[in-house]
């Protein structure tokens, strides 16, 4: 899973049991590892895949079966599970089952969903060797328009609905980008496990100052973004799940969403991690750290709730840093209590600086010069008796900063040179809290 990818349309697949959902999502995602296979405790039974139709990807959210026990119990379970992959997804495909026909839990869905505000496609299942006026006529009075009639089994419809599915996905996301022109100042995302202050420190940096929300309601993706100005710099918060207020239809949703803080790091400049130093670093903090690493955005750790502890915890939670969270070596580290608001300028600070120096402009003779003196000072190894020849650098991007490297005989540049001259790059420009990316060019 590429980080890269993450502004793929999300679809949902909502449905009673045994309609066809698993054999929807396993047809679109070609049994694709689960996205978030790897997250443990973050997925419980929803399921994540990636498919594409032609070269256009997308994310697929399967919501297993919720059992028809107790009224109460629907609800419950459609709170833990349908809401959020509702709330995630940009399309949601509602599917019914054509040889059972209209069920009083499809009327309790439509219901739903309807107050959800998704875009919702009616898709009736098992329509295989069916009339299409056969097969739909019961679905008309859910009121959501037209049925699209499909055969997961076979496959029968499954293309064309996925890209209809992504049609309305990008067609919505189009009219949200609009306002986007509007300098934003530095886009922050502020990611953390569950608990960890987030919302705390939203708090902390919103509270003394003038705030202007704007909510978006309506929106495919339910976005808020608040802009506030600290210190004479403008930024942009971007909405991470469990930080705002929900909707009423989407109140009793999981505070951690995977997707939305996913989706939060690729829409932001500068990710602001944050840990909880009462507790160790655990595997979802790695892992949440893993995908900021991948994104390529700059980073800058709060290592929170750090008032009250003994001196002998601090020793400890600095080492389970080190030990843990090592390949974040390249982001500054700030220590702070967002409950007592200590320690909040000096990482606000860090913040500009990692923005900065994700969005620097290296200049091709500056950077020749620097690939140039650290050259000079330590040769690449030859590769059998040729010796690859660096030449010249330029920008090939910003945030993360690219660094193209052209010569000859590229391919025998190994890791070590290249973290070799990462680190000289790195020295030369003061890159500090950003990933650096070298790419090498060969002319022959
Ligand atoms: P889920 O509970 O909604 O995920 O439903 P499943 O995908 O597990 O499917 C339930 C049953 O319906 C299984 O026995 C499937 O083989 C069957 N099924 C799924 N899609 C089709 C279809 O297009 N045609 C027919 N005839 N059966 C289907
Ligand atoms: P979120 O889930 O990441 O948004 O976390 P919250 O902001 O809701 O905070 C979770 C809990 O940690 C709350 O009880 C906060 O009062 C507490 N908390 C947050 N920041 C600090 C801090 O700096 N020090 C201490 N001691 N507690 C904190």
């Amino acid at each position: 899973m590429r980080l890269i990818d993450l502004m793929k349309p999300v679809i949902a697949l909502i449905g009673r049991p045994n309609v066809g959902k698993s054999t929807l999502f396993n047809r679109l995602t070609r049994s694709r590892d689960a996205l978030v296979a790897d997250m443990p405790g973050l997925t419980r039974d929803r399921h994540y895949g990636e498919g594409r139709v032609g070269d256009r990807p997308f994310l697929v959210i399967d919501t297993g079966g919720f059992e028809p026990v107790a009224k109460e119990g629907i609800m419950y379970e459609m709170a833990k599970q349908t809401k959020q992959a509702v709330a995630e997804a940009d399309v949601v495909i509602f599917i019914v089952d054509g040889r059972q026909g209209l069920t009083p839990h499809d009327k309790t869905i439509t219901d739903f969903l309807r107050k959800s505000g998704r875009s919702v496609m009616l898709v009736v299942n098992k329509a295989e060797g069916m009339k299409y006026t056969s097969v739909t006529a019961d679905f008309y009075e859910l009121g959501l328009g037209d049925p699209y009639v499909i055969s997961a089994a076979h496959g029968d419809g499954v293309s064309d609905l996925v890209i209809e599915a992504l049609d309305i996905a990008f067609s919505q996301r189009t009219e949200e980008e609009e306002p986007d022109s509007q300098d934003r100042g530095i886009k922050l995302a502020i990611v953390g496990r569950p608990n960890v202050g987030k919302s705390t420190l939203v708090n902390a940096l919103l509270g003394e100052e003038r705030v202007i929300a704007f909510d978006m309601p309506g929106t495919t993706r339910d976005s808020i973004e608040i802009a506030f100005e600290r210190d004479g710099q403008n930024y942009t918060l971007i909405d991470t799940a469990g930080i705002r207020k929900r909707g009423k239809v989407f109140e009793a949703i999981e505070k951690f969403s995977v997707v939305k803080t996913l989706q939060s790091i690729s829409e932001a400049n500068v990710v602001l991690l944050l840990l909880d130093a009462q507790q160790d670093i655990s595997e979802q903090d790695a892992h949440i750290a893993g995908f900021i690493l991948e994104s390529g955005r700059a980073l800058v750790v709060g290592v929170n709730k750090w008032d009250g502890l003994q001196s002998d915890r601090r020793d400890e939670i600095k080492s389970d840093i080190e030990r843990k969270l090592g390949f974040l070596s390249f982001a500054k580290f700030h220590f702070i209590s967002a409950l007592k608001t200590s320690g909040i300028a000096p990482m606000m600070k860090s913040v500009i600086q990692a923005y900065a120096a994700a969005t620097a402009n290296l200049s091709t003779p500056k950077l020749t010069r620097a690939l140039i003196e650290a050259v000079e000072h330590q040769q690449p190894k030859r590769k059998g008796s040729i010796r690859p020849k660096l030449r010249y650098a330029h920008q090939g991007g910003q945030n993360p900063p690219i660094i193209v490297i052209h010569g000859n005989a590229l391919d025998g540049v190994g890791d070590v040179y290249k973290r070799y001259l990462e680190k000289h790059f790195r020295e030369t420009f003061s890159l500090v809290g950003t990933p650096l990316r070298i790419e090498m060019k060969s002319s022959k």
